[in-house]
């Protein structure tokens, strides 16, 4: 069983990503028999857990931006917060994909396509499709699929999942992982049914209200989507096969909003600069720059604010710091401040070779702003590459006082104690980072190599072994459970 689940995620891997080996090893629970059982919250979350890392480690389109990823993960909170589980533990993350979608995979994973987030016409459109996902993933519809078979083996479930996924934004791609499958589940599955996605509009309806946006987002955004298809060149298409959509599903939306009261809901400045963040990398750096430039000299910007910041983002493409630093304290001028305002303009200053007022200034925008994820990681990384790891390990340790989950503090703190040549506390400190994104042969894996590491003194020697004993225990609890 151990090696044909093996089996199962190589080819889950090679289907999804790419035919590279798996690098990462694999450290997914047995199912079993999961109908009558049904599918824990907790393997479910594992399940997505090891799909998230795949894409983090060999998803080209992924996005590994702090500043939308912490963005969508705000928006997301919001409606999470609002939503019939609060509680459930949700990541959002983004992918720079031109197709209009969004997807909700195992365990409260939600994939935000740049194509989405650009092609709604407010922010209320963006949080009625999320809302729509959360619903499904609080509605754990995934799991309620996966119940209704008989006998499910992790291989359907991986194949199924590998399917979702890849159905974002590639149909063959998703064609040849259900043909690959061994059950034939995943294949009727690749989309909800028509009765979970009334369900999902439902809950997604009530989501939506409860968290304060314009309900009406919701029918808008979908019915500007169906009439999309009809015309041949779309990226429609993708999203409507895994939430299939007709009439009544619309109609249905229309006769909530009615009885729901006018709501005239501004969008965040956020909600602009992402959106102009991510239409900069579209293209050149030189087209990005001439789409901002015409942008604003007609005068056709939704926000003139964001078209300077994507005008901004569009120069440090091509390292034109000087200039990128210019607009953005003509921005800072006018009194707009927003993190990524903050975090940009630094990053230029360091740059251009003002590297102490760089980081005076980026330090003090974290103790103005200091929910701001995006501008904690942008000053330590802005002093490693100042070459002073010695202030950046302080500022982190300090950081994961507060924020002990933060896997991404845990790589940077790794980078700090590596700059300081410190291998064994560089090793611990990537440990901790497999091990918050689940993947604990890998951090078992680098406590041993801080254990044999020099230059860790008696204290942090001690410390690293009764980790190492620690998640060892782990290990042998979780191999006892199967
Ligand atoms: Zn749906």
């Amino acid at each position: 069983m151990r090696i044909a689940h093996r089996l199962a995620a190589l080819s889950l891997a090679a289907l999804l990503l790419g035919s590279a080996p798996l690098a990462a090893q694999s450290d997914l629970p047995e199912l079993g028999d999961a109908a009558g059982a049904g599918l824990s919250l907790g393997t479910e979350r594992r399940i997505g857990q090891e799909i998230m890392n795949e894409i983090r480690l060999r998803e080209p389109s992924y996005l590994d931006d702090p500043e939308i990823e912490a963005y969508l993960n705000q928006l997301g909170g919001r409606l999470v917060a609002a939503s019939p589980d609060p509680g459930l533990g949700f990541y959002f993350f983004p992918l720079l994909d031109p197709m209009i979608n969004a997807f909700a995979m195992f365990g409260g994973y939600i994939g935000v396509n740049s194509g989405l987030i650009l092609a709604v016409q407010n922010e209320s459109e963006l949080a009625g499709v999320l809302a729509h996902e959360i619903a499904h993933v609080t509605q754990r519809h995934l799991a309620r699929i996966i119940e209704k078979q008989k006998q499910i083996s992790t291989a359907s479930l991986l194949a199924m999942a590998a399917a979702l996924l890849a159905a974002r934004s590639n149909a063959d791609v998703a064609g040849a992982a259900v043909a690959g499958a061994s059950a034939g589940a995943a294949q009727a599955q690749l989309g909800f049914s028509r009765d979970f996605e009334r369900e999902a509009d439902r809950i997604g309806f009530q989501i939506l209200d409860k968290a304060g946006f314009d309900v009406r987002g919701m029918s808008t955004f979908f019915e500007r989507l169906q009439r999309a298809t009809r015309s041949y060149e779309n990226n429609a298409p993708v999203y409507l096969r895994t939430h299939p959509l007709n009439i009544e599903r619309i109609s249905d939306m229309q006769n909530r909003e009615v009885a729901a009261p006018y709501r005239q809901v501004p969008d965040s400045l956020d909600f602009h600069l992402v959106r102009a963040r991510l239409q900069a990398m579209r293209g050149t750096p030189a087209e990005a720059e001439r789409y901002f430039r015409t942008l604003l000299a007609e005068q056709k910007a939704a926000r003139v604010e964001a078209a300077q910041y994507g005008l901004a983002v569009a120069l440090a493409r091509q390292k034109h710091w000087r200039e990128a630093e210019q607009v953005l304290a003509e921005l800072r001028g006018a009194r707009v401040a927003a993190p990524m305002i903050e975090r940009l303009y630094a990053e230029a200053r360091v740059n251009r070779g003002d590297v102490t007022g760089g980081l005076a200034l980026l330090k003090e925008s974290v103790g103005r702003f200091p929910d701001a994820i995006a501008l904690v990681y942008g000053y330590a990384e802005l002093l490693l590459q100042a070459g002073r790891p010695d202030e950046a390990q302080r500022f982190l340790d300090q950081q994961l006082q507060r924020r002990p989950q933060d896997d991404r503090l845990y790589l940077l703190l790794a980078k700090a104690h590596a700059a300081r040549g410190r291998v064994a506390q560089q090793h611990r400190a990537l440990a901790e980072a497999y091990w918050l994104r689940g993947q604990l042969p890998a951090a078992i894996e680098q406590l041993e190599i801080a254990q044999k590491a020099k230059g860790a003194d008696f204290y942090e020697l001690s410390a690293i072994d009764a980790r190492l004993r620690q998640l060892k225990r782990r290990q042998q609890e979780e191999a006892k459970r199967k």
